[in-house]
């Protein structure tokens, strides 16, 4: 799907798979064919209780955002997602008709993480894309919503900040016009400039950064989340 060797290939794919179950966590309550936290449309008239973050999010012209409903009671209470929606697509809210921000595959984030989102594509990105390109970003190509996995996918440790639906990982930027640009492999040193700025803001608009050159788990794509941290000046940049 992205462009790359064989083997950054398949670290790309893997990360695509139905999430491993962390040994340490309890047992499925069910046979684990298929993936444990399909998405599930909401019923189709709105919860009188919506939250604000939701009825913002939901309602605003554009995006292609609603409420889903997760399969199952997620394997461990900590990977439990506060308001989980399923983001399509995120329009801008400034600047005119700059049309809409497209996710493929479409992922499920906590209202909070996917409004972040939308603010840093907003305030940063959208401009940025322009600025460059002069053109629009029209998609991103994300991977790791929510899965109840550790860190890195490994077998102890700390949850990771998927397992709670607040971080996501972007693997490649799509441009009105057909380009596309990859954050394993930048073409040239436009796409080098653009990416180096896009993590640049990603680093002022979230708790945690990563990419290409923080850890051989992060070569092919930038991991930003908003994982509570003791004081905004601990943020996690790299
Ligand atoms: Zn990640």
């Amino acid at each position: 799907m992205l462009a790359g060797g064989g083997l950054a290939e398949a670290a790309s794919l893997s990360t695509r798979l139905p999430p491993q179950r962390p040994p340490g966590l309890a047992p499925p309550v069910a046979p684990p064919a298929a993936p444990s936290e399909t998405p599930q449309p909401a019923p189709s008239t709105p919860a009188p209780s919506a939250s604000s973050c939701l009825r913002l999010l939901t309602e605003a012209g554009g995006n292609r955002v609603r409420p889903v409903r997760l399969e199952r009671a997620p394997a461990s209470p900590d990977c439990a997602v506060d308001e989980p929606v399923l983001v399509e697509a995120l329009a801008p809210r400034h600047g005119g008709a700059r049309g809409v921000v497209a996710f493929t595959p479409p992922v499920t984030l906590s209202c909070a993480m996917a409004t972040q989102v939308w603010n840093w594509l907003d305030d940063a990105i959208l401009p940025l894309a322009r600025g460059h390109f002069e053109a629009d970003l029209t998609g991103l190509q994300v991977g790791g919503g929510h899965e109840c996995r550790r860190r890195n996918r490994a077998g102890a440790g700390p949850l990771s900040e998927h397992a709670t639906g607040r971080a996501l990982d972007i693997f490649a930027f799509d441009f009105a016009g057909g380009r596309r640009v990859t954050v394993e492999k930048p073409d040239g040193p436009l796409p080098e400039r653009f990416l180096r700025a896009v993590r640049q803001s990603a680093c002022g608009a979230f708790m945690t950064t990563l990419g290409p050159g923080s850890d051989a788990a992060h070569a092919d794509h930038i991991h930003i989340d908003i994982q509570p941290r003791r004081s905004a000046a601990s943020r996690f940049c790299q």
